[in-house]
């Protein structure tokens, strides 16, 4: 397998010399031209801090005009990896233009543009005042203590889009030592440069006192950039363990895409989160992280998804998602490729760097098989329309969201691990879904990305096989993902263990919200549903007895699976009595383990894909 792969880089790399001589030739003539055209001017950014607890930064930015009578500045409605247009014009305030000091006429023009009548100066320099108080991977965060600064949500750019170097300069609290992003340093403090807006908004930078952790891997300097670091988190071990996930995606593609590569760590309250980014990623991590062994390994298999995008998202990626248009919607049918096979390999990845072990890894799967096997909505969303519809479904849930979509990060997962079974099926263990990424991206990591067909295309010449069947079932279709065959590849199989089944059931899952029992979003096949339960009902009483959120499972030991009860609740105000039959608690029946009776071919097949010993 490792040696196809070899060979298929070492053909690419001649092809690539024989294309680079064809260039130099015919560029001669061309190469003059392009230096005697002027380089478009740089836009200039200054961002300062005057009042960093205020949650304010401002921003400066000096604009080239070209001779212009007017021009126009645009800022992103939404960030790449992030599928919602979220108006970052909205934190935006104290709009004034200014050339030479005197003042210029600036007007809003759309939602997020403003035009500035220019009165022929050469530049002209907008400045406003940026609210920074979200914390998310995507957007602004300033306090007393430091700054996350996402390019999408912090910048105004001229709405030409014409490519041009953006330059930024940090004027930072004295009391802040450090910046740190992917982006370019440029002589002086606080200094940076991306050759386009694209690089600008791919490279967010975090501020502050920094506790910066490397490693050199590949020939390349990893940074981990911890803010808020306490002596809670563990950074040594975190630190090894990035250094062992690098390694192992190395090994896996073959090579490492970037010059550097920095984790942008923030410590805090926050629950976890990434975003992926050309050379660099943000997580927002809790404070205990380390000190929490599953709170620990979705740290790690976050990076590990995230480190995956470098390649996966990022480089190699589907038509539709850039050059993007920071202004509308980038619809793709291909999000179950870029984030469910990103998180198939953020598990498999960090199995095969160790730093997951095999229990833990089948019952991060299992976990995402009784995900999507919870969830109605199924039968009724393929997962190529779950990524299609991102921006109006998957990043705007309600109540109603499982009953009708299905997550193509979790559907996504189990495509990959399906589709790799397959493959491996299909070739006797001598290609895999390995083979398939390592294909696609040589193919289509250029400045073009593949379309859905494309994909599958790839997919195929591995497999050697038509998949168009796979595809049109689990891709384009809702049809039950067929477990039984992929289990059979690498001999698993599901636990059957009923011991938890005796317990009674509502049949509808709760939330406790301070205390109440409150019914979560009601399944379309829940025998609560059917007795007229809905969202948002707070159960007061079983058989005319207090219930609370904390004594829900007391109560329920009571009765018996199929004991008819009444249930008192409050809806909008209003108290009613519900008649409902309780059922069984789930058995645990989408644990995987190795079944005990696996033939010596399934046990060598299941090492091979775990990379553990048979
Ligand atoms: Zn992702």
């Amino acid at each position: 397998m490792r040696l196809g792969f070899d060979k298929m880089r070492e053909m690419i790399a001649r092809i690539a010399v024989t294309l680079l001589v064809v260039v130099a030739v015919v560029s001669s003539d061309s190469a003059l031209t392009a230096q005697t055209a002027r380089p478009a001017d740089p836009i200039r950014y200054a961002v300062s801090f005057p009042a960093p607890q205020t949650h304010y930064m401002e921003v400066a930015a000096t604009v080239p005009t070209r001779g212009r009578p007017d021009v126009e500045l645009m800022m992103a409605v939404w960030t790449p990896g992030s599928y919602l247009v979220r108006e970052y014009q909205r934190n935006v305030e104290r709009v004034t233009a200014s050339a030479s000091g005197r003042p210029l006429r600036i007007e809003k023009s759309a939602k997020n543009r403003w035009r500035i009548v220019t009165g022929g100066a050469p530049s002209v320099t907008v400045s406003y005042g940026l609210y920074a108080h979200e914390m998310s991977v995507r957007t602004n965060w300033v306090d007393a203590n430091y700054a996350l600064i996402n390019g999408a949500s912090t910048f105004m750019t001229l709405a030409d889009r014409v490519e041009r170097p953006h330059e930024v300069t940090l004027n930072l609290p004295a009391a802040w030592a450090r910046s740190m992003t992917g982006l370019r340093a440029l002589s002086g403090e606080h200094h940076y440069v991306a050759p386009d807006f694209d690089t600008l908004v791919d490279s967010p930078i975090l501020a502050g006192n920094l506790a910066v952790h490397e490693f050199m891997a590949g020939g390349k300097r990893h940074y981990l950039v911890n803010q808020g670091e306490t002596p809670e988190f563990d950074a040594a071990r975190a630190l090894r363990d990035y250094e062992a996930i690098i390694r192992e995606q190395r090994r896996f593609w073959g090579d490492l895409p970037y010059d550097k590569y920095l984790v942008l760590n923030v410590i805090g309250e926050s629950r976890g989160g990434g975003l992926e980014h050309r050379n660099s990623t943000v997580l927002i991590a809790a404070r205990g992280t380390t000190r929490s062994r599953n709170a620990y390994l979705a740290w790690l298999t976050t990076l590990t998804h995230e480190i995956f995008h470098a390649w996966n998202g990022k480089r190699l990626r589907p038509v539709e998602l850039g050059p993007f248009d920071y202004e509308r919607e980038a619809f793709t049918r291909g999000l179950w490729v870029v984030e469910g096979l990103s998180d198939y390999y953020g598990d498999l990845l960090a199995l095969r760097a160790g730093v997951l072990t095999r229990e833990e890894f089948l019952e991060g799967l299992s976990a995402t098989i009784a995900d999507v096997q919870a969830t109605p909505g199924r039968f009724l969303q393929p997962v190529e329309l779950a990524s299609y519809d991102a921006w109006i479904r998957y990043y705007r849930p309600d109540e109603n969201s499982p009953n009708v979509s299905i997550s193509y990060y979790s559907k996504g997962q189990l495509v990959g691990f399906l589709l790799d079974a397959r493959i491996q099926r299909a070739t006797n263990g001598a290609k895999s879904l390995d083979d398939v990424m390592r294909a696609a991206y040589v193919k289509y990591s250029g400045a073009r990305g593949f379309t859905a067909d494309q994909f599958r295309e790839v997919a195929e010449q591995v497999a050697g096989a038509s998949l168009a069947d796979f595809w049109n079932t689990h891709v384009k279709g809702t049809a039950e993902l067929p477990y039984t065959d992929a289990l059979g590849t690498f001999g698993l199989r599901f636990r059957t263990d009923a011991a938890t089944s005796s317990r009674a059931s509502l049949g509808v899952s709760t939330r406790n919200d301070s205390g109440r029992l409150v019914v979560t979003p009601v399944l379309r096949d829940d025998a609560a549903a059917a007795a007229g339960l809905t969202a948002d009902d707070e159960i007061l009483a079983i058989n005319e007895r207090r219930v609370t959120a904390d004594s829900l499972n007391r109560r329920l030991d009571e009765y018996k699976p199929g004991d008819r009860i009444s249930l008192l609740v409050a809806r909008r105000g209003q108290l009613l009595r519900v008649e409902l039959v309780l059922g069984s608690q789930p058995p645990t029946a989408w644990d995987l383990e190795v079944d005990p009776a696996a033939t010596d071919t399934q046990r060598t097949r299941l090492a091979a894909w775990l990379r553990i010993p048979a």
